[in-house]
């Protein structure tokens, strides 16, 4: 009888979904190391010098066409990635030691692997989500190099089949659409990695951060890929492929499922509607979700366009932007978040920030409190486009009423500036906030006198109640979206802003507002309005349409008050279940 030799590995299913395929392992998986020779050059290292010098060249003219490529397709976003890679390009603190090595007689590739080991060094002992990522970035740009210094390029290619590799640089990840593969799988990458962001915009059924994957996977094997569950199968038994070709039958009736509740109403089983708002990163993605239905935008995350760049956007390039996506929205609301950069998003402009809890640190709103100039120009540009539809204006991060009413008071300044421009201004334009601290949500009846709007960021709120970073895999079981804990801070503000003599609304724009199991629970415990990306819309609408909104009301109250754990977690399994 044939040797079973099935093997099931796990890792971070950051793409959902099911592949089944051949491995595709590329020659260069493992690129880097094999390029890893620090030999004494042969060459004169004027000659060295020069071959490195056409090599940077190349490397930059190809970032600068995949830049344009990506513009043009509208992904700004990965654009702006390669924008960033480009800068490393410039960085003389990194030619500066690579050029030293060269004279000193160093092959080209001997000197660039060097300093770029040590630049890895450095990443990869901090060991947060956005060192990874700047790790990642090093590892791409330095194959791009030795590359360029002789080798061929990358070659990952064959329809149908699942990509194998030690880890995917952002611009091989990339030019996957093209390749028309069935699904990835990787050693290395957390769930918030550039890698991890593109593949999820793909809708690609991917899997990373596999332990030894490469020693257990040779090209040509057969692999099943469960995105969802993060698992890898191996060399599957007869039976094993039986259950996932079902699986597989199943996810392309879904698909096709979801794809027909696009254009409707949110609607429950009672047929109460619920307002469902869509998040965007660029103005481009607002047309498919008005095209979903959405009923506007709830978050437009406005720092993508300050990221990856060398200067700040004036206000005419940001009254564009905005622009674009009000007249996208057709009459619908836009709410334009002001700038949330700090965190793990970047931007160069403010050179080198170095703090040790990034997201404890300067962030969002306070950095625009503390420039102010910068500030004002984003609000001018917000309160123009505000003038071609129904804009609302969000702030991030706000822990404070004082933070609420200096932005406030610095949003009337910039609506005088421009009058005294003569240009026109809307005489009420709304000012909301974003509860994504927990002294925010428990203190939201002080706000509640102050602002028009409450928008809940679950992605924030729930890893500052759980003190569990919102990107780190060890940590994941603690970020509960559900936890009462949670619940009950969503309660409290959904109360306070109901509470008052002005009623307020409430909406709620983390991830977890665009998965049914929590999302229905918040619509409970008298949320108003959700927003999340387009895919998830079919996705809420399908599991609104099992339920009435009173179901949601009493699961999430029983959830918020369990009297103890063993009780939460019956009543956690249970309504989960409901979502099998
Ligand atoms: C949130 O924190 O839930 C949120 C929507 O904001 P971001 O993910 O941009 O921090
Ligand atoms: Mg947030």
């Amino acid at each position: 009888m044939p040797e079973n030799k099935e093997l099931r590995m796990k890792g971070l299913g950051v793409s959902s979904g099911v592949a089944i395929g051949r491995a595709i392992v590329p020659v260069n998986a493992r690129t880097f190391e094999r390029a890893a020779e620090s030999g004494v050059s042969v060459r004169t290292p004027q000659e060295e010098e020069a071959r490195f010098c056409e090599a940077l060249e190349r490397s930059k003219a190809q970032l600068n066409d995949l830049q344009g490529r990506l513009n043009q397709e509208g992904k700004v976003k990965e654009a702006a990635i390669f924008e960033a890679q480009s800068l490393f390009l410039e960085d003389q603190e990194v030619l500066g030691p690579i050029r030293k090595a060269i004279a000193k007689g160093l092959s080209a590739e001997g000197a660039l692997n060097n300093v770029m080991n040590r630049c890895l060094a450095v990443f990869e002992k901090m060991g947060t989500p956005a060192a990874e990522r700047q790790a990642a970035d090093v590892r791409d740009i330095t194959s791009r190099i030795m590359n360029n210094l002789g080798g061929g390029p990358a070659e990952v290619s064959q329809k149908g089949g699942i990509l194998v590799a030690r880890e995917l640089a952002p611009s091989e990840t990339a030019d996957l659409e093209n390749r028309e593969i069935a699904g990835l799988v990787t050693e290395r990458g957390g769930s918030t990695s550039h890698t991890a962001l593109m593949v999820q915009a793909m809708g690609l059924p991917s899997v990373l951060g596999v332990a030894n994957l490469l020693t257990h996977v040779e090209d040509g094997d057969l692999v099943i890929l469960d995105g969802t569950k993060g698992e890898i199968i191996i060399d599957p038994s007869p039976e094993t492929l039986l259950i996932y070709s079902e699986i597989l039958a199943e996810q392309r009736k879904e698909r096709a499922e979801l794809k027909a509740l696009r254009g409707k109403k949110a609607l429950s089983k009672n047929g109460e509607e619920v307002k469902l708002l869509g998040n965007i990163a660029i103005p481009e993605e607002t047309k498919r979700l008005i095209d979903f239905g959405a009923d506007g935008i709830g978050l437009y995350r406005t720092e993508f366009l300050f990221m990856g760049r060398k200067e700040l956007p004036d206000e005419e390039e940001q009254y564009e932007a905005y622009s674009r996506v009000v007249l996208a929205a057709r009459g619908k609301e836009v709410t334009i978040r002001t700038l949330d950069l700090g965190g793990d998003k970047f931007s160069t402009f403010f050179g080198k920030i170095r703090e040790s809890n990034p997201f404890l640190g300067w962030r969002a709103i306070r950095i625009s409190l503390d420039r102010p100039e910068l500030f004002r120009t984003q609000l001018r540009a917000i309160i123009r486009a505000a003038n071609l539809g129904d804009v609302r204006v969000m702030f991030p991060m706000v822990a404070t009423v004082e933070e609420f009413r200096h932005a406030k008071s610095l949003f009337l300044e910039a609506k005088a500036e421009l009058a005294a421009r003569g240009e026109k201004v809307k005489e009420f334009i709304p000012c909301g906030m974003m509860v994504e601290i927990p002294a925010a949500a428990v203190m939201a009846d002080h706000f509640a006198r102050q602002v028009d709007f409450f928008s809940i960021g679950t992605n924030d709120l729930v890893q500052y109640s759980m003190a569990a970073d919102r990107g780190n895999a060890k940590v994941a079981k603690l970020y509960d979206a559900m936890h009462p804990a949670i619940l009950r801070l969503i309660r409290m503000t959904a109360q306070a802003a109901k509470s008052g003599e002005r009623k307020i609304e409430v909406c709620s724009c983390g991830a977890a507002a665009g998965k049914p199991e929590t999302g229905l629970l918040y619509l409970g415990l008298g949320v108003d309005a959700l927003s999340m990306p387009a895919e998830a819309h079919s996705v809420i609408k399908r599991a609104l349409l099992k339920f009435d909104l009173e179901e949601c009301r009493k699961a999430s109250e029983a959830i918020a008050d369990a009297p103890d754990f063993d009780t939460y977690k019956k009543l956690r399994a249970e309504w989960l279940a409901r979502f099998e």
